[in-house]
């Protein structure tokens, strides 16, 4: 018989962990999978999609630049990825329709206050970047207890979108790029731009770290080294990149497709030896 079918389709693709972390779960059940990486480009994203599904495709994660158009793609969404719009994950219905998961929001809180055991209520926040990660990571971020979010991001106008969704201006608002060396000290401060994988790099005034900060970098290898090294110099309590949530998103995904709640700690230290 042949495996299940499951994908991470995106755009580069080559890079992506997805495919050695779902066999390193999958191995932990004895489940056969044949999971694949599949580089498609956006106008092909659709179709690319439904032909997968269509030769028996059981589950797919969706990466950049595509999670929008996996979000709309499907006819059922989870509440995630109502509210971030963007979905990373995909699953066959009986029916054969797609339904739509964000786990993104869910798997960083999850590697910041059970992994790295830090308790993020009351934490004054700043959210740097606006685009689909951020949207994805933003209201779990409330939901965990984080005071207040401060929305920075390049083009303002995206900031303003993701502060107006979340409608609680009182907890979540924007402040201007320029105006960052006036905005005080956090505690925690995520990046969620893609400067460091497009192989740029923030110019973050080191007031921004306050003394209990917590840095948190999306990224992970070189492409967080620019903003990790400035949390570490800046005083931060704690810098961290994306590699544990990669890891707690893609155990989401798995329990979604296959019942099971894998352990995710084996396969983070794995990892965590290739990104040292
Ligand atoms: P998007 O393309 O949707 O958004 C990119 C964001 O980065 C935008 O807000 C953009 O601002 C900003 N940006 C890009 N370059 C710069 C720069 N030079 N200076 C300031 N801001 C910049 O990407 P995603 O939101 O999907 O991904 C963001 C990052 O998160 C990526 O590094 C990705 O790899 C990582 N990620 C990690 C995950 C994990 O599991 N660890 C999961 C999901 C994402 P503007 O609007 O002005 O263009």
């Amino acid at each position: 018989m042949q495996p299940a079918q499951f994908a991470v389709f995106g755009h580069p693709i080559g890079h992506s962990l997805s495919p050695q972390i779902h066999r390193a779960f999958a191995q932990q059940f004895g489940i056969a999978l044949d999971y694949r990486a599949i580089d498609v480009a956006p106008a092909d994203f659709a179709a690319a999609v439904q032909r997968f599904f269509a030769e028996d495709g059981v589950g797919a994660n969706v990466t950049l630049p595509h999670k929008a158009a996996a979000c709309a793609l499907a006819s059922q969404r989870s509440l995630a990825a109502t509210r971030a719009g963007t979905a990373n994950v995909l699953t066959r219905l009986e029916d054969g329709q797609l339904a739509a998961h964000n786990t993104d929001g869910a798997g960083m809180v999850r590697d910041i206050t059970e992994r790295h055991s830090v308790d993020l209520r009351g934490h004054d926040g700043l959210l740097l970047g606006a685009g689909g990660a951020a949207h994805g990571v933003a209201w779990n971020l409330l939901d965990a207890g984080v005071e207040t979010l401060t929305i920075v991001n390049r083009s303002p106008a995206a900031a303003d979108a993701l502060a107006d969704a979340i409608g609680e201006p009182a907890r979540a608002h924007t402040r201007y790029w320029e105006d960052l060396a006036d905005l005080g000290s956090f505690d925690l401060i995520v990046n969620a731009t893609s400067a460091g994988v497009l192989g740029g790099s923030l110019q973050l005034p080191f007031s921004l770290a306050g003394a209990r900060a917590l840095c948190y970098d999306l990224s992970y290898g070189v492409a967080a080294s620019g903003f990790l090294a400035w949390a570490k110099t800046a005083g931060a309590r704690y810098a961290i990149d994306g590699l544990g949530m990669l890891v707690e998103t893609a155990a989401d995904a798995f329990e979604l497709w296959h019942g099971k709640r894998p352990q995710t700690d084996p396969v983070y230290a794995q990892l965590r030896r290739q990104y040292s």
